[in-house]
């Protein structure tokens, strides 16, 4: 059957692919230990599940409004205004299935065909693909491990060609944990003032789960003037262990949001109502289960670092949030493993699944192909056993 052309220039979410490869092997009985899919381990919280049911016991089956009930969008922007000090109201706000799906509407809403999108790389696996969907054009800007992986001004500047219409933004980062702090963001935000064209993506979705004391820190709220032009996009996917609830907001200049709601009119309509109002209970109850879990993940990424250091050769920058580590396993590259020689993360990790039945997902997916990446959402003592199994792997090269 032909396809259309933009198929063929995607490929399948790595993340979801290696996840799915990881629990079919589980469920043939294998004792793969995950380390590929960034999901919290936790349950749903309980009351966010009653409030489910309870929405469901209420009739509120039907049709929401497309964009999303008014009660959710207006917990949204009490949390934008709680956690970022910025005011949004609820035309400023658009409920989608998942932040995902947000970011893939803002995409069709403001891109045409050529635009340009800087993707910081290493990036979220789906920032190109989503960009090829639209017909974008996705320029990366190479980061590097000795700068934490993050983005430099100047390299930000010398990206930007008049075709540039949008720039992402992922901090903490996926897959790569680093955050940017105020200093980082105003030097970006002084590059951006320069060039009025460019709009801002901000993908702030791990913005909970900071380590360290760190405090939260986005672009709108380092430079006031930029503000127009950034669309934050977010869910509850990951703050409150809700990823296969499928909400995710946009919250950004009130005519593209009217007209990405637009988009989402004539694709999906509303997303699923009684996620919505899982969603309402999730952002106006009891907060501190997102810190509890925020700590433990602080914890795990402290064990992790350690276990990590141990692996002869192998680098990694720590992590300040979100629960991923990005270590750098290239010093291996060139070994042996059982006669096939070990030549990039794609050997590597499917080497790690086979000797050490270990998922993890090839830096290639995203962009670099030097790292593998770890989520760290599993239990200690799966930690600790799978860490055993790759030490015990990587011994084993030769
Ligand atoms: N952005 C990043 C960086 C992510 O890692 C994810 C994880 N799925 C998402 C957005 C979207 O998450 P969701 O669609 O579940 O809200
Ligand atoms: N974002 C998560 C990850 O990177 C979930 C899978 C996905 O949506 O890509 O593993």
């Amino acid at each position: 059957m032909r396809l259309a052309r933009r198929i063929s220039r995607i490929k399948p979410s790595a993340t979801l692919t290696i996840n799915a490869k990881a629990k079919a092997l589980k469920q043939s009985g294998v004792n793969i230990i995950n380390f590929g899919v960034g999901e919290p381990d936790f349950p749903t919280p309980e009351p966010i599940c009653d409030a489910a049911v309870k929405s469901i016991r209420d009739g509120q089956t039907r049709y929401t409004a497309v964009g999303g009930i008014d009660e959710l969008k207006e917990a949204v922007s009490r949390l934008i205004k709680a956690d970022y000090g910025l005011d949004y109201g609820r035309d400023n706000v658009l409920i989608s299935c998942g932040g995902k799906h947000a970011l893939y509407n803002l995409m069709q809403t403001v891109l045409d065909p050529g635009d340009e999108v800087i993707i910081p790389s290493p990036y979220w696996v789906s920032y190109p693909d989503m960009t090829e969907l639209v017909d974008g054009v996705p320029v990366f800007v190479p980061c590097t491990e000795k700068n934490g992986f993050k983005m430099l001004p100047e390299d930000l500047e010398r990206a930007i060609t008049p075709k540039t219409r949008m720039l992402i933004l992922n901090s903490p980062s996926n897959p790569t944990g680093k955050y940017y702090g105020a200093q980082d963001l105003r030097k970006l935000a002084d590059v951006l003032l320069r060039h009025e064209n460019v709009l801002v993506a901000s993908d702030d979705i791990y913005y909970r789960i900071l380590f360290g004391g760190r405090e939260w820190v986005s672009l709108g709220m380092v430079e006031e003037k930029l503000r127009e032009r950034i669309f934050i996009v977010n869910g509850v996917s990951k703050s409150y262990a809700m990823t296969g609830w499928r909400i995710g907001y946009l919250v950004g200049d009130s005519d593209v949001v009217k007209a990405a709601t637009k988009v989402q009119s004539q694709v999906t309509s509303n997303p699923s109502s009684i996620s919505q109002w899982a969603g309402v209970e999730a952002l106006n109850g009891n907060q501190k289960q997102v810190n509890d879990m925020t700590k433990v993940f602080e914890k795990r990424s402290r064990y992790v670092l350690e276990r990590i250091s141990k692996v002869p050769g192998v680098t990694c920058p720590e992590p300040d949030g979100a629960f991923y580590v990005f270590p750098n396993f290239s010093a291996c590259f060139g070994k042996k493993a059982g006669g096939k020689t070990i030549k990039g993360s794609l050997d590597l990790a499917g080497y790690l699944m086979e000797a050490a039945h270990v998922a993890v997902v090839p830096g290639e997916a995203f962009g670099e192909d030097r790292c593998l990446r770890f989520s760290y959402a599993l239990s200690m003592p799966e930690i600790e056993q799978g860490f055993d199994a790759v030490e015990e792997a990587m011994a084993k090269l030769g």
